[in-house]
Parts: C-alpha cells; sequence; structure tokens
C-alpha cells in the first residue's frame, strides 16, 4: 500500500496528481476485503489495470484506488485459459499463439490488461475481445462474486454492460486451434503497423476518440487542421490524429481542454458529434456504481 502515490506512475499518459491511497491486491480475496473495508468506512474506493485508456486528474484522488496489476494468476486448458483481470493482455495474446491458439492475435499490441479489456471490450484489426470470451467472475456492489457466462452481458464496439456495475476478477477464454507460424507472423506484421501508424515513443491512451459510424475519428480531427496542434503539454499526434500525446508536462486541463476544443469543431464542421473512448476518471468511485 503506498500513501499520496503519483496517479502518473499508473497511467500511460503519464498524467495524475496524488492518489491518497493506492493498493495492489495480490488475490481477488484480498481485493474483495478492501473494498468491503471500504464500503463500511465510507471511503470512496476505484479500480484499474494497467491504466493505458484512463485519464487522472490533476489534483490527485481521494480513497482507494485499486490497481489490479498483481492479479496474474493463470492456469490454461484445452484451448482454453482462466486468468486473473490484472494478467498483461499483450502478453496472453504472445503466449497463446506461441501455443498454436488462434483467437487474441489482434490483441498483441494493446497494452491494457485482461480485466481493462473486457471491460473496454478492446479491439484492433478486426478482432475484439467479446468473440474470445466464454464467462467471468465479477464483484458486484452488493459484495457478491458471480460467475457470469457470456451470454449474461453485453459487449459492443468499446462497450461492456457490467460497466458502473461490477469488477472483472477473472477471465476464461476460448481459443480455436490455428498454425502457430502464421499466428505469430500475423502479431508480428500487427506490431509494425503499430509502430508505423501510431506514436508509441510519446505518451499516450491510445485512440482518444470512438469511431463514429461508417466514419474515422483520425480522419475528422485531420481534416479539420487538428494534427500537430497543442494546448499546453497535450498534442495532437502527427502521426496519428485520433492519439494525444503528453509533450512532457501534459496536465490533464490540457488534455480535456483539447478534447472539448475538438469535439465542438468537429461538431460544428461536419456536425458529427465526437465521443471520447477514453476514460476520465475525476473522483468518487469507478468501476462499481458512482453512488456508493
Ligand atoms: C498505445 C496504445 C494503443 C492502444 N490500442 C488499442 C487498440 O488497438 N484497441 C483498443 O481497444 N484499445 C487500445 N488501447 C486502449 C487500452 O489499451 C485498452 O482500452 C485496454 O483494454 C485498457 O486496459 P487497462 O487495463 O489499461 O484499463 P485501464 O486504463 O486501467 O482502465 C480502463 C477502464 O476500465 C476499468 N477497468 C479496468 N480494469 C477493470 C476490471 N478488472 N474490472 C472492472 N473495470 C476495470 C477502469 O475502471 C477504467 O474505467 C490502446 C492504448 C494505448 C496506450
Amino acid at each position: 500500500m503506498e500513501k499520496n502515490y503519483p496517479l502518473y506512475l499508473l497511467s500511460t499518459w503519464k498524467i495524475g496528481g496524488p492518489a491518497e491511497t493506492v493498493y495492489w491486491p495480490e488475490t481477488v480475496e484480498d481485493l474483495s476485503s478492501v473494498w468491503h473495508r471500504a464500503q463500511e468506512e465510507g471511503i470512496p474506493v476505484r479500480l484499474i489495470g494497467k491504466g493505458s485508456n484512463v485519464l487522472f486528474p490533476d489534483g490527485g484522488l481521494p480513497g482507494i484506488t485499486l490497481v489490479t496489476t498483481a492479479l496474474r494468476g493463470i492456469c490454461w486448458g484445452d484451448y482454453t485459459v482462466k486468468v486473473e483481470a490484472g494478467y498483461t493482455l499483450a502478453r496472453l495474446a504472445q503466449e497463446a499463439g506461441e501455443r498454436g491458439w488462434s483467437g487474441l492475435g489482434f490483441a498483441r499490441g494493446i497494452p491494457g490488461s485482461v480485466g481493462g479489456a473486457v471491460m473496454m471490450n478492446a479491439g484492433a484489426h478486426g478482432g475484439e475481445m467479446a468473440s474470445s470470451i466464454l464467462r467471468v467472475k465479477t464483484l458486484w456492489a452488493d459484495g457478491s462474486i458471480k460467475q457470469l457466462e457470456r451470454t449474461d452481458f453485453d459487449l459492443g464496439y468499446r462497450y461492456c454492460s457490467l460497466r458502473g456495475q461490477a469488477w472483472i476478477l477473472e477471465v476464461e477464454l476460448k481459443f480455436q486451434p490455428g498454425d502457430r507460424n502464421q499466428i505469430l507472423q500475423t502479431m508480428k506484421e500487427n506490431l509494425s503497423k503499430r509502430k508505423a501508424n501510431q506514436p508509441l515513443q510519446e505518451p499516450n491512451a491510445g485512440s482518444v476518440f470512438r469511431n463514429p459510424p461508417g466514419d474515422s475519428a483520425g480522419r475528422l480531427i485531420e481534416a479539420a487542421g487538428w494534427k500537430g496542434k497543442s494546448i499546453g503539454g497535450a498534442k495532437v499526434s502527427e502521426k496519428h490524429a485520433n492519439f494525444i500525446v503528453n509533450t512532457g508536462e501534459a496536465k490533464s486541463e490540457d488534455v480535456l481542454a483539447l478534447i472539448q476544443t475538438i469535439i465542438s469543431d468537429v461538431q460544428d464542421k461536419y456536425g458529427i458529434t465526437l465521443q471520447t473512448e477514453v476514460e476520465s476518471i475525476l473522483t468518487g468511485n469507478r468501476g462499481i456504481k458512482e453512488d456508493r
């Protein structure tokens, strides 16, 4: 457990003030008991994974910030795997690929945790988490732990119906037999494409906006003339207009101002209201009902 821990260390954007308390539970029971104690004492609590899709506030966060990255248990089955929420998605994709198991190849370049990937229904290169999930173990606001089959909840484009309702503790995924060399080769090619098209050398949180139906957010932002433009230390990437990079000293408020300005400009120019994909964690409970 750490007190006054700098949130920027927990975010790929490298932005965020001090968190009052940060805790890395090592077991599901540990996580659940911290949740219960926080509820009893009325302390705000939120949960993140690898922080690759979040924007933390400059003023920091009160209460407890739980980080799942020490929940790394894994158990391989017969073309299935049961894995705890904090396991690195890209590592899992690589390990499955090396077994010649197909299904997660799309995820090799996505820098999140397995739990975060379910919550975001992460996807790329035509694949998404939804196709591989068999069941999930979840913690609910009333403290109950429930095993849900894939058909018990909805997943859509960067959408999971469990958001704001439950935390993902463990995930069971399925694979299909595949050609090991081909899977590894495709993952390698996808990684090269990312290196060529994404600003991976600068702190960022992936795509900031969702693609509107039938269009691409990056295309609209570039067409509106935002590529390379900055507010404070937040800059629209020269490489990919749907990425906002931290040029070194970016504040959360710079990123939010840039996001808002882009939304109004694209709205004025094209009549399309961009929606953010990135999660802005401003305060209070996130992950399990806001009002608790
Ligand atoms: C360079 C780069 C490239 C990226 N490319 C892609 C891409 O191609 N496709 C894509 O979909 N995304 C992409 N992303 C975004 C990001 O990696 C994914 O959204 C990822 O799934 C987030 O996982 P995380 O563990 O980092 O979640 P976090 O950022 O830690 O959290 C994201 C949200 O999920 C919630 N959450 C996290 N873990 C849990 C849990 N166990 N239970 C309940 N809620 C939870 C958090 O509260 C928060 O609301 C990219 C990001 C970067 C930096």
